[in-house]
């Protein structure tokens, strides 16, 4: 048994990491400062006397024994990350400071959750971890991405300067249960107005692409990463490779649910990636792992748990 800090685990991918890692029989002490995480997403872990929960915003120091760290404190999607766009900053950075410092002292082995923003718009097709990405630093995204790679930059300095037991995932687009229904992603998105048989609203011609992973297999690799041998910090990526157009995303949702919604386009947001696909070769050798649920049926379960939320 391991005593172990979820910064952002009341959030969507942190409320499934905390409900694995208890029942793997850890202790598990939740820090979040619920701007888009919500004590319902752990309503059904709360009984677990393993179960801790804080309130605390990372930006702030924070002094707990633990043995792993999981740094997952950040709004992902658009609407919230631009919401504050310092404090989105300011939580990448700030927090990652805080929680690598925390890690020095108590010598936790400490996993950020990056992203695979931090290949920006990207030239290289699909992106290997060693391509370094085409970031715009003063567009409305940077906030995000920047913050992600300046992070990124903070865990490899305390690995080779303090010698930190590091580990860094570059997650691509993850959907499922829990999900929160208005953060404006597009799967989300797209779901709920098939449902209560709102217009689909597609950006720009529909034909920009994106690589979805289901939120179980997402998980598996980060706690296979954490578990993973000494000496090996990544950054790895994980995701499902298989590539959809958003046109393709639309008709799957409108013939999953059986709904009558009709597709409208609408402006393409500045800065938004044409295309998105994980190279996961990496993350297959060292970890032994590859996504095993498909899109339809990933979309199935994340239909399922919206018609409960809705109804
Ligand atoms: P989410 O918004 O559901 O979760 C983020 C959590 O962090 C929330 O519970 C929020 O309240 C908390 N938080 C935000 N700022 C904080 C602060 N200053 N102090 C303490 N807590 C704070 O998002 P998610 O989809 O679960 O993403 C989790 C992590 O994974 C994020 O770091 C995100 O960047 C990364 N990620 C997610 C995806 C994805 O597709 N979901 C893709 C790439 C990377
Ligand atoms: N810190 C923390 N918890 C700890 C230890 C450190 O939040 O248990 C924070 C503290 O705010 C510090 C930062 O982490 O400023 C970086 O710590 P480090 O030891 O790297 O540097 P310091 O600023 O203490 O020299
Ligand atoms: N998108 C869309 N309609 C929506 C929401 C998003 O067409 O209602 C598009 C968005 O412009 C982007 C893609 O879907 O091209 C993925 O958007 P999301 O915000 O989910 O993820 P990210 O852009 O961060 O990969």
């Amino acid at each position: 048994m391991k005593k172990i800090l979820i910064t952002g685990g009341a959030g969507f991918l942190g409320s499934h990491l905390t409900e694995k890692l208890l029942k793997e029989g850890n202790e598990v002490l939740v820090v979040d400062n619920f701007f888009t995480g919500t004590k319902q997403n752990l309503a059904h872990l709360l009984s677990d006397p393993k179960l801790e929960v804080m309130r605390h915003d990372v930006t702030f120091p924070l002094y707990v024994e633990t043995h792993q760290i999981y740094n997952l404190a950040c709004p992902a999607s658009p609407v919230h990350y631009q919401y504050d766009p310092v404090q989105t900053t300011k939580t990448s950075v700030h927090g990652a400071i805080n929680m690598l410092g925390l890690a020095k002292r108590t010598r936790a082995r400490i996993l950020q959750a990056s992203t695979s923003e931090v290949y920006g718009d990207p030239e290289v097709h699909p992106q290997p971890e060693e391509y370094w990405g085409r970031v715009n630093p003063i567009g409305i995204r940077s906030c995000y991405d920047e913050g992600k790679r300046c992070a990124e930059t903070l865990f490899f300095d305390y690995y080779r300067q303090h010698q930190l037991d590091i580990k860094v995932v570059r997650i691509f687009n993850t959907y499922g249960p829990r999900m929160h229904p208005n953060d404006g992603r597009v799967v989300s998105n797209f779901i709920v107005q098939a449902l209560q048989g709102k217009d689909i609203t597609i950006y720009g011609d529909g034909q920009q692409t994106r690589s979805f992973c289901y939120v179980d297999d997402l998980i598996d690799a980060m706690v296979k990463m954490m578990n993973s041998e000494a000496g090996f910090p990544g950054p790895v990526n994980i995701g499902n490779p298989g590539e959809f157009t958003m046109l393709q995303l639309a008709e799957t949702i409108l013939k999953l649910s059986g709904s009558k919604s009709k597709i409208v386009y609408e402006p393409l947001p500045s800065d938004d990636p044409k295309q998105r696909q994980p190279n996961i070769e990496l993350a297959k050798s060292k970890l032994g792992w590859q996504p095993k649920v498909n899109l339809e049926d990933g979309l199935k379960e994340t239909i399922a748990y919206f018609k409960k939320v809705l109804a």
